[in-house]
């Protein structure tokens, strides 16, 4: 059977990737991807630029976004796809939850000065092309430009972590709320790169998914670019196990900086039901 080549996950400069969403759509189209959706965190800003780009270029498309949410102690990422851009609820939403992004990174900067490393903030701004979404990737790459790390995985192993200089603990929104406001505007919710959160038991993970699907969550990333093959069969049981969807996005944020290229993903495991199945309606 051939691959459908579904790309459902990436980042553009509206959040904390370095291309635009017009470079992205190109790219996408170049790397042979048949359906894309870009998912900027806590922001939806880029969608109208995404879905004309790929309008342009007859590449099918869904809009996305990718929630920040506060899950126990841990923060996880909720991937929405095939919503209506412009709902109210949805936009009041991820608006409340990009807030307190500014005052985050003041205080990230702060922590930095007192390990000896000055000047992070005005740094990373640099980077910066939404103002309303400053990131921990920002910082990585002022500290990559700084000489402090040699590449932005060494920023994340050594500072911006739980217990390193750098990390600011924050409070984002809820798992029901991120969910709600997705299918509220006629989406799909889906669980990112699962296999990225430190759980501290198998029981908080088994109530990540439950409770995700009790408020209506339906699809879970099998395939992304920070997933082993281990991994990605690990979490095809789990969607199996808990009746989920499976996705397939790179996570995609910048030449040279991406673990897999847009397009770049192997196939989906032939038992698993793909999430567009659930989004053929919303296809633009
Ligand atoms: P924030 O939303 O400000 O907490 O920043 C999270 C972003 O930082 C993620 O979406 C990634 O782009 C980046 N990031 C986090 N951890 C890593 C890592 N280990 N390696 C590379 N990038 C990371
Ligand atoms: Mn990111
Ligand atoms: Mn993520
Ligand atoms: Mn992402």
């Amino acid at each position: 059977m051939p691959i459908f080549n579904a790309d459902l996950h990436c980042h553009s400069t509206v959040s904390d990737g370095t291309l635009t969403p017009e470079v992205l759509a190109a790219r996408a189209k170049a790397n042979g991807v048949e359906l894309w959706a870009l998912t900027d965190h806590d922001e939806v800003s880029g969608q109208q630029r995404a879905i004309d780009a790929a309008r342009a270029l007859a590449l099918p498309y869904l809009t996305g976004t990718e929630i920040s949410v506060s899950f126990f102690e841990l923060t996880v990422h909720i991937v929405g796809l095939g919503f209506d851009h412009t709902h109210p609820a949805l936009l009041q939403g991820l608006e409340r939850t990009r807030s307190g992004r500014s005052e985050r990174a003041l205080e990230m900067a702060q922590q930095l000065r007192l390990v000896g490393i000055p000047g992070v903030f005005e740094g990373a701004l640099k980077y910066v092309s939404n103002p309303e979404l400053i990131s921990r990737a920002h910082f990585a790459r002022y500290l990559v430009e700084a000489g402090v790390c040699k590449d932005v995985q060494e920023v994340f192993r050594k500072y911006l972590t739980d217990g390193k200089p750098g990390f600011v603990p924050h409070r984002w929104a809820s798992l029901g709320d991120a969910v709600r406001w997705i299918v509220e505007a006629g989406g799909v919710a889906v669980i990112a790169h699962p296999a990225r959160y430190n759980h501290p038991n198998a029981t908080q993970e088994y109530a990540l998914f439950s409770e995700f699907k009790a408020h209506g969550g339906q699809a879970v990333e099998v395939l992304t670019g920070s997933h082993s093959s281990a991994e990605a069969a690990q979490y095809a049981e789990m969607a199996l196990e808990f009746g989920l969807a499976a996705s397939r996005g790179s996570d995609f944020h910048s030449p040279g900086e991406s673990h897999c290229d847009l397009g770049a993903l192997p196939t989906l495991d032939a038992r698993l039901q793909p999430v567009w199945d659930l989004l053929a309606h919303r296809v633009h």
